[in-house]
Parts: C-alpha cells; sequence; structure tokens
C-alpha cells in the first residue's frame, strides 16, 4: 500500500492570487490534486459547478456539517465554505497530495485536526497592490470591496502562523516557490520516492 500523499493548505486575503497560482501549479504537479469546496455562496457567472466549488444551498450545507461530513468549514463573507473529507483522504490513501485553497479560519481547523498537514500563505506584495487587483478583477460590488479588504486586514495577521509565506509580487516567481516547498517536504517526508518515514535533520 502507498503511503498517504501530503496535504496542502493555502491560504491567504481574496484577490492575492490563489486561484491562479494553483492553476499553474496543477498541471505542472502531476502527483497534486484540488479539493473542491462546498459553498451556499451564489455562482458567479464564470464559475463551472463542480470545477470551481459545488454549489449548495445553506440546508444542504448544514445537513452535510451535521453529519460530520467536513474536514473543516467557515463562514466566510457571510458564505458558509467546507472541505469534504472523504474526497480529501481518498485522494490521500491513493498516493495523490492534495491542496485546499481555504480561509484562515479553515486552516485553523486542518492544523489541529491534521497535524502533519502544510500551510502555505500567499501574501500580497502591499495592501495597496492587493486592493488594486481586486478592482481590476471587478467582480465585487463597493460594499463587498471595502468589507472584503477588512477581512484581508485581519487573515494578513494570520501569516506567522503558517509553516511558509510565500508574496505574490510574480506569477510565476510564486509559483515556483511553492513547488519548492512542496519538493523540500517530499524530500523530508521520504516521499520523492519510495514511500518511507519522515527523513529528520539536515535543514
Ligand atoms: P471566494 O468566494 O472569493 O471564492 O472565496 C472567498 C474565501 O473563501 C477565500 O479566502 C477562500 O480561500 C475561502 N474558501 C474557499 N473554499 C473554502 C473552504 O472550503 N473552506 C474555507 N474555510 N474557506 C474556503
Amino acid at each position: 500500500m502507498s503511503c498517504p500523499g501530503l496535504l496542502v493548505v493555502l491560504s491567504g486575503p481574496g484577490g492575492v492570487g490563489k486561484d491562479t497560482l494553483i492553476q499553474m501549479l496543477l498541471p505542472r504537479d502531476p502527483r497534486l490534486r484540488y479539493s473542491v469546496s462546498y459553498t451556499t455562496r451564489p455562482r458567479r457567472p464564470y464559475e463551472v459547478p463542480g470545477e470551481h466549488y459545488y454549489f449548495v444551498d445553506e440546508a444542504t450545507f448544514r445537513r452535510l456539517a451535521g453529519e460530520g461530513k467536513f474536514l473543516e468549514h467557515a463562514v466566510v463573507n457571510g458564505h458558509l465554505y467546507g472541505t469534504l473529507e472523504s474526497w480529501v483522504e481518498g485522494a490521500r490513501r491513493e498516493g495523490k497530495d492534495v491542496i485546499l485553497k481555504i480561509d484562515v479560519q479553515g486552516a485553523e481547523q486542518v492544523r489541529r485536526r491534521r497535524p502533519d498537514a502544510l500551510l502555505i500563505f500567499i501574501s500580497p506584495p502591499s495592501m495597496e497592490e492587493l486592493l488594486r487587483r481586486r478592482e481590476r478583477r471587478g467582480v465585487e460590488t463597493p460594499e463587498e470591496m471595502q468589507a472584503r479588504q477588512r477581512l484581508a486586514e485581519v487573515e494578513m495577521s494570520y501569516a506567522g502562523r503558517y509553516d511558509h509565506v510565500v508574496v505574490n509580487d510574480d506569477a510565476e516567481r510564486a509559483v515556483c516557490r511553492v513547488q519548492a516547498i512542496l519538493e523540500d517536504e517530499r524530500r523530508r517526508r521520504g516521499r520523492s520516492g519510495a514511500c518511507g518515514t519522515a527523513g529528520e535533520g539536515g535543514g
């Protein structure tokens, strides 16, 4: 039987470019699988159900949560978001590394429940640049924009709790840094080749 894959958490304030980084990362890393979250947020026009999110109503979400189906779940910007545990663990059992794109509350839950998870925080070069990127994306109303900028400031205060902080100053550079972190972790855990125990020492 193969050893379970890595559980990788990617967080960072909205608009920092997490989606782009994941889109660039997945085709370069055949061992990596993206966990599609459940949410009660309304679908944006460009979003594909089952690809970006599973869009469900609140009753369905609460039923799944009540049945303990989520590895983590949280309210973000007034909407519910959650990660389906069975999918994540199924993929890991097959030896795949799984990446979650979740907020800081979800990351804390994952840290508690899966202490071996690898937590990566994506940071903008500055808060001004973050605002500019979200304005360019143009999917938020001015009210959402204000609320999300406040939330971004709170999220930034969690960066120090992550195993790694990657500044997304340039998408290509940031993806390369994330790839290097994953490769390093696989080597450290003895997973670059055959399954093994975590290799210690040697910094
Ligand atoms: P958006 O609605 O813009 O796609 O995402 C808003 C926030 O929700 C982002 O910070 C994203 O990381 C977070 N998020 C997306 N899926 C999940 C999830 O399954 N769990 C948690 N805790 N947060 C999530």
